[in-house]
Order: C-alpha cells, then structure tokens, then sequence
C-alpha cells in the first residue's frame, strides 16, 4: 500500500540533505507519495509561525514524517514560542511521540580513520532509548517566582506516571527483541522518587511481558562512566527524558560524526513517527554543499524500518551507506572532499 512520507527541510543543511533523501526514495523505488512542508525558520518567514496547523495536520496523516533541521543565528533572538525550535517542540507533542531511539553505531569504515582526529570505538552498536515527552523538560509546576525574601527561584518538576514509564519501556523491550535481548534501564533511583517508580515499573513490565528480556538496572551516573570505560558492555539502554539527552550525545561522539547519526521519535503503534538527523541546521557550512547526507538517509532507513515495516529495505540503505563510505566516497566532516550530492549519488549507486 502506498505509503505518505512528509518532508519538513527546515533551515540551514536540512534541505540540502533532505533533497538527497529525495534522491534515496527515488532510487528505491519506493512506493511513497512525498510531500513537503515549510518548518521552523523557514516557515516564520513565509508564515509567521515556525509550524503552521496545516502542517501539523499533515504530519497528522502522514505514515511518517521526517525532518532536516531547524534553526540558525537569524531566529536565535526571538521569544521561545516564536523561535524555530518551539516549532519542533509542538510538533512532537502533537504526534505523543514518546520514544525517542538514538542509534550508536560506530562505521566498521571510519573506526580507524585518523584523519577524524578522534578515538572511536570499533565495533559500537547501541541503540538508545529516551523518554521523550515527559520529566522535568515538561513537569509542571515550573517557572521562576518571587520568594518573599526577596530571593528568585527557578522552579521545574521531575515526574512520570506508571503509563508514561511502561509505554517507553515497552518500546525498549520490543527493539531488544530484535537485538542481543539485554536491556540497562537508567535512573537515579538511590536519590529521585521518579526514578524509583521508574526501576519499579520497568522490572514488573519485563517480569510481566518480556521473561525473555535480560534487564539490568544502572545509575546515571555510574552509566555516564561506563560509557566511556566500556562502552561495548551495552545493548539497548532506556532512561529519562533528561538522563537520555545527555547519555545519547556521549555515545554519540564514541561513533564517529554527527553527520552520520539517525534518530527516531515514536508513539502507539499506528501512529506516525517523526524522523530526524541528531545535527542541527550547521550554519557554518549551510549552502555551501559540504554537509554529510548520510545521517537524514540513515533517518529514512528508520522511517522505513519503523513506519513502513520494511525490514529488508531499511537494511539495504544502511549497508548502501556504509559501502559508499567503504569505497572512499567521504564528506569533509568524515575526513574527504566529497559533496552533498556526491555523497548522495555515491550510496543511491550503491542501492
Ligand atoms: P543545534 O542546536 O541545532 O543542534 P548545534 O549547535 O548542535 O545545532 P550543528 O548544527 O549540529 O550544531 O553543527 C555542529 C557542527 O557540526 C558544525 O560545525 C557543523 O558544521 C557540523 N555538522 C553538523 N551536521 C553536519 C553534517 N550533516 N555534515 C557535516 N558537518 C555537520
Ligand atoms: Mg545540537
């Protein structure tokens, strides 16, 4: 059945790599009907507003949406609701995209490149998956009040509901299933009363549901550490709102480069998924065709993999992304001269 793919560009690289997407979709021969909305930036200037209710309804109706990125110096000045960003924020809350998935694979290709003049970790295969919609990114009460002492105080709220840990935890088992089986659950249940419900709820789920699950509970801040002591002792690690945030940018630099990295933001079954590179607009080098495409052509293997139920399919972009890099096509970011479109071309042919 033909399947609806909504393409929000957005600022900056994100419509370069989008059109190399495009490319993708056409080499497949996917059966999709592509469409294309205005977002963020972009959209403030022609609309007004950085997403406007049209969109959202499209994105509503779509089998998936998937999105370059948003932002730049020219809208960084304004009020939050009329930034870029607030654009982003509406738009997942409207799809309840809850689960957030941040793959961490380091490329075989690139592990010993010393041109990145980085260490990577060879081998890498994490799959991440963070609480996206609640914690203390959205509790309520939350604000900054007058004390009356005269003193100011920033105020936010950390908590989650049992539904709101066992929706996300469900998810993570389900990914596991189709990986080694082991999932780390992360909180800071020694300290926080969300994070002891969330320990809680995800053991009785797994001992509910998932026997086959073998599940591991770990600290934050003991995870923060082992990441970068040992790295490879994890599969899949499901954690908070805040907690995945900052856990998922730590692995994230262990693989390799933002160029590269595809993430996924999930709701009930059915429902739309909301795919997006983990880079932002890169103003730095926007319009200037340097920007790696592979990370929003990893975004779409997602969106096929997850959206579409197209296994096979998700799995063939992926390796077509790794054997265009294993033939030495590289953009600047990965350590070659290679441009957007080349990039793009390079792993259409290898399609
Ligand atoms: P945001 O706040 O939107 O996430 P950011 O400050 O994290 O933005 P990015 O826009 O992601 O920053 O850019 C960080 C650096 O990585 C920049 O130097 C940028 O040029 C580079 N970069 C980001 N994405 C890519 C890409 N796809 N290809 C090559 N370089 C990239
Ligand atoms: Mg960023």
């Amino acid at each position: 059945m033909t399947k609806t793919l909504l393409l929000l560009p957005g600022d900056g690289i994100g419509s370069e790599v989008t059109a190399e997407v495009r490319r993708i979709v056409d080499a497949l021969g996917l059966d999709v009907t592509l469409q294309e909305a205005r977002f963020g930036g972009a959209a403030i200037d022609a609309d007004g507003v950085p997403v406007t209710d049209e969109t959202v309804a499209l994105a509503l109706a779509a089998d998936a949406v998937l999105m370059g990125a948003v932002g730049g110096p020219k809208w960084a000045g304004q009020s939050f609701d009329t930034r870029p960003e607030a654009g982003l924020l509406r738009l997942r809350e409207a799809m309840n995209v809850y689960a957030n998935l941040r793959p961490a694979r380091c490329f075989a290709a690139l592990a010993d490149a010393s041109s990145l003049k980085r260490e990577l970790v060879e081998g890498l295969d994490i799959m991440f998956v963070r609480e996206l919609v609640g914690g203390v990114y959205f509790g309520k009460p939350r604000g900054i009040e007058m004390l009356a002492n005269g003193e100011r105080r920033g105020l936010n709220s950390h908590h989650y509901t049992t539904g709101q840990i066992r929706r996300v935890a469900r998810t993570a088992f389900e990914l596991a299933k189709g990986r080694t089986g082991r999932v780390c659950s992360v909180e800071k249940s020694n300290v926080m009363e969300a994070g002891l419900l969330w320990r809680e709820e995800v053991q009785r789920l797994r001992d509910e549901d998932y026997p086959e699950i073998e599940l591991t509970h770990m600290l934050a801040d003991n995870c923060a550490m082992q990441l970068v002591r040992q790295p490879k002792q994890f599969d899949t690690i499901l954690t908070d709102n805040l907690f995945g945030d900052m856990l998922s940018d730590e692995a994230a630099m262990l693989t390799g480069s933002l160029g590269l990295l595809p993430s996924a933001a999930l709701g009930e079954a059915g429902r739309p998924g909301l795919y997006e590179p983990i880079h932002g607009s890169a103003p730095d080098i926007a319009g200037q065709g340097l920007a790696n495409p592979s990370a929003a052509i990893l975004s779409l293997a997602m969106a096929v993999r997850h959206s579409f139920g197209e296994e096979r399919t998700a799995e063939r972009i992926e390796r077509a992304v790794e054997t265009a890099i294993e033939g030495g096509t590289r953009t600047r970011d990965i350590g070659g001269g290679a441009s957007t479109a080349e990039m793009g071309q390079a792993i259409a042919a290898a399609l």
